[in-house]
């Protein structure tokens, strides 16, 4: 088999830059949390493919579910001659989804789709263009994805025009400096000086950020964007993307607010591998778009589906919203006793396991440290650990195992991590 550094030559040559690579090393094979390269080296996966593999690679469930579809039929097209699993899938979440009102669920096959379509949707229904969206959030790579895309290099920049209509507020972080009520009074304040909130169709928060650096949004804050959409007629869409399906210790994230939005897009961790995304919202906003309206060809494809249901059996029968809560108590505590040892770490956080730390010099919170950070992550994988970095700063390191790692794993990767912290934090600021 040709190695790492051949496949490098062939990418570079076949493979536009533009989609760039965090690892240069390439997978060969996978199983739950480890994936072995093609020169035969093994990682344990603190990345899970970007947070799709909450219930592992290659889960011997999904596995099977995929391969009994197969047998049956890969594609119809839902529109042309539709299928059971995706109106079965449709039925589970919309059981699942928090809130008492019926729901129904669309499905398409990416989470940037999902977005699109939720925005759709909520124009459609409202019959409003506004859209508001948070500093530091990530939606996507479409046209509408990356303008309500909080982050402009590398998601936006040179990209334009832009669809309009779309208001960035300030997403609360109280380790920045940003509490919920500067946030709440720039939004009176888009009101007040660039829309009135009788043209807003949605307002789309992720309730924990992702990409933009694993910030929760505090309970309080998603209450009081909800009583705000009340007052205004404004749809909530809460973009569960990231943060779905078990990952936060809840099957929805919102769920930790008690809240009920009107529309969610979920992708990601939903097929366990497999291409599969949706919107789901409350019913009389999802029927109000007349038919043609929305669909895709490939939109909730009968693999995705199949391996949809399969993952929501799993989430049941292995208790990954349980597992979340104690892998993320795990990774904290590991994280408070590195913060001890180093003052590179500026803060620890997690939401179920949704876990991060953010890299900061001098223990100074205004000092972020990027440099740092890309260097772990690169340091973590010649120990045999693939790690992910986000942030709108680029300074904070997040953990997003599969919860079915074995916890010896999650040990293993964690002290390979430590090293990697302690060995760079002195080497990068004298550096620097
Ligand atoms: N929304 C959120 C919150 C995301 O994290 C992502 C992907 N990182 C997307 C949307 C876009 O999903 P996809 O890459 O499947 O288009």
């Amino acid at each position: 088999m040709a190695t790492n550094k051949e496949m490098i030559e062939r990418r570079e040559a076949a493979v536009p830059r533009g989609v760039a690579n965090q690892h240069r090393v390439f997978a060969a094979k996978a199983k739950n949390a480890e994936i072995w390269d093609v020169e035969g080296r093994r990682y344990i996966d603190l990345g899970a493919g970007i947070a799709v593999l909450n219930v592992g690679h290659n889960h011997p469930k999904v596995v099977a579910a995929v391969r009994e579809q197969l047998d049956r039929f890969g594609h119809t097209c839902f529109q042309v001659t539709p299928y059971e699993v995706y109106v079965r899938l449709a039925e589970r979440l919309n059981a699942l989804a928090p809130g008492d009102t019926p729901k129904k669920t669309l499905f398409v096959t990416t989470g940037a789709e999902a977005v699109e379509n939720a925005v759709k949707i909520a124009r459609y229904h409202t019959r409003r263009n506004g859209v508001v969206s948070f500093s530091g959030a990530f939606h996507g790579r479409t046209m509408m994805g990356m303008a309500l895309t909080g982050k402009v290099a590398p998601y936006k920049a040179g990209f334009g025009p832009l669809p309009g209509d779309v208001y960035h507020i300030p997403y609360p972080i109280a380790y920045h400096g940003r509490s919920e009520a500067q946030s709440l009074q720039a939004l009176e304040g888009l009101f007040r000086s660039d829309i009135e909130p009788s043209r807003i169709a949605a307002i789309i928060i992720e309730p924990v950020q992702g990409e933009g650096g694993f910030y929760a949004a505090p309970a309080t804050f998603l209450r009081a964007l909800r009583k705000i959409c009340d007052e205004h007629g404004i749809l909530l869409v809460a973009d569960e993307v990231q943060t779905g399906f078990a990952r936060t210790g809840k099957m929805f994230a919102i769920e930790h607010s008690g809240i009920e939005a009107d529309v969610i897009t979920v992708a990601k961790s939903l097929g366990g591998g497999m291409p599969i995304a949706g919107v789901i919202g409350k019913a009389e906003i999802m029927d109000s778009v007349p038919p043609g309206g929305l669909g895709a060809t490939y939109g909730g494809p009968p693999v995705g589906c199949a391996a949809g249901l399969a993952v929501l059996d799993i989430i049941e029968s292995e208790q990954l919203c349980a597992r979340a809560t104690a892998i993320g108590t795990r990774i904290v505590s590991w994280g408070e006793s590195l913060q001890k040892a180093t003052d590179c770490v500026g803060e620890v956080r997690t939401v179920g396991a949704m876990a991060a730390i953010e890299l900061v010099k001098g223990g100074d919170a205004g000092q972020p440290d990027p440099d740092l950070t890309k260097a772990v992550v690169a340091d973590a994988l010649k120990r045999g650990v693939i790690l992910l970095s986000c942030g709108a700063r680029g300074n904070v390191i997040r953990f997003l195992p599969p919860l079915t790692i074995p916890e010896a794993q999650l040990d293993e990767a964690l002290a390979a991590v430590r090293e990697s912290v302690l060995g760079l934090a002195d080497a990068v600021r004298k550096a620097s």
